[in-house]
């Protein structure tokens, strides 16, 4: 069977490839996969910057973003069922992994489909653990294929409104930077819990944000600090720079969540007295989130599906671009909106 494969660490080694079949185990169900998505991680990968192949294997099957449908019945699936998958797998030797939160993995020792350790998706079969399949309703259709970057989206919302509600504290307002696929999932899911949310981003106008109840800013020629602060500020962007104004843009109680990346040499600044005073004064907090853990995939597909309900026009213009598995480079090269892999046809 064909599947899309890389040597980590060796840039441009991308390409479609004979792999292995796959049999299901005891424990495993047998997946026909309909679609990958890719994203920034994908891309890092294929230019030999992030990956670890499995344990003796030279090359890396990629894709952690899939919708995928049952190949065989077992454990409680149906032939024909749509479902995806968590990513990150347990280390088996630290606590938060024991208890089913790799995502919380306090070793480093994870393994991620597609990323680390671990052949991904981009194939036409895979024998996934029953226990890491997330169904998915049919009547989300090809669109399931957000449910990953939704699920960081989730993960990042449910750690900021614990943290937020360590004290007395209304989440009314939000701030979303970057209006890339995650930003933009990100601001589907907080439109649909009610808030006032804005998007800001480089881009001169975003319709899509504005179509679904959101205000948009460009960065170009608005300053954030003009908006008035906010209760939660979501930087999807990946821009060291605007994770540390993030702390700036905060009311009192205000809390950052930071899901882009960034890992350029570089040093940022941050105003003396935000960080000084005003984070301490007004009970500021900003953090990190990656990954998700299951509660956070179903509150996702809950949310993708309920987006869909609300604004099924609108959602579908997330997904820009959809080839097949030989013209990936395409997809790696697309800007503006999800690129997709299409492996399969549905049955
Ligand atoms: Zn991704
Ligand atoms: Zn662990």
């Amino acid at each position: 069977m064909q599947g899309l494969v890389v040597h980590p660490g060796a840039a441009h080694s991308t390409r479609v490839a004979d792999v292995p079949d796959v049999k299901a185990g005891p424990n495993e169900v047998l997946l026909r996969i309909l679609e990958v998505g890719v994203c920034g991680t994908d891309r890092e990968i294929s230019e030999g910057l992030y990956g670890t192949a499995p344990a003796g294997e030279q090359t890396l099957v990629i894709g952690h973003e899939m919708l995928a449908q049952v190949e065989q019945d077992g454990h409680g699936f149906t032939r024909g069922d749509h479902v995806t998958a968590t990513v990150r797998r347990s280390c088996h030797h630290c606590i938060a992994c024991n208890e089913d939160q790799p995502d919380s993995c306090l070793t480093g020792d994870y393994s991620e489909r597609g990323i680390m350790r671990l052949d991904g998706f981009a194939r036409e079969l895979v024998a996934e653990d029953a226990a890491q399949l997330i169904p998915i309703p049919r009547s989300l259709g090809r669109l399931a294929v957000l449910a990953e970057p939704s699920s960081i989206c989730a993960r990042g919302i449910r750690h900021a409104r614990a943290i937020g509600n360590r004290q007395p504290w209304q989440l009314q307002r939000a701030l979303v930077v970057g209006a890339g696929a995650v930003g933009m999932l990100a601001t589907f899911l907080l439109r649909l819990e009610g808030l006032d949310v804005w998007t800001a981003s480089l881009e001169p106008a975003n319709e899509l944000a504005e179509a679904i109840g959101a205000h948009y800013v460009s960065t170009k020629d608005t300053d954030l600090k003009e908006l008035g602060g906010f209760d939660l500020v979501l930087e999807c962007a990946g821009d060291a720079q605007a994770m540390a104004d993030s702390l700036g843009l905060l009311r009192r109680s205000g809390v950052a969540c930071l899901l882009g990346i960034d890992p350029r040499k570089q040093r940022v600044s941050i105003d003396g007295p935000t960080i000084g005073a005003d984070a301490v004064l007004e009970n500021r907090v900003l953090f990190g989130s990656v990954n998700a853990q299951r509660q956070d995939w179903l509150a996702a597909v809950d949310g993708l599906a309920r987006a869909h309900e609300r604004w099924p026009d609108e959602l579908a213009q997330l997904v820009s671009l959809r080839v097949p598995l030989d013209r990936f480079a395409e997809a790696f090269a697309h800007r503006g909106g999800k690129a997709t892999l299409v492996l399969q046809s549905e049955r």
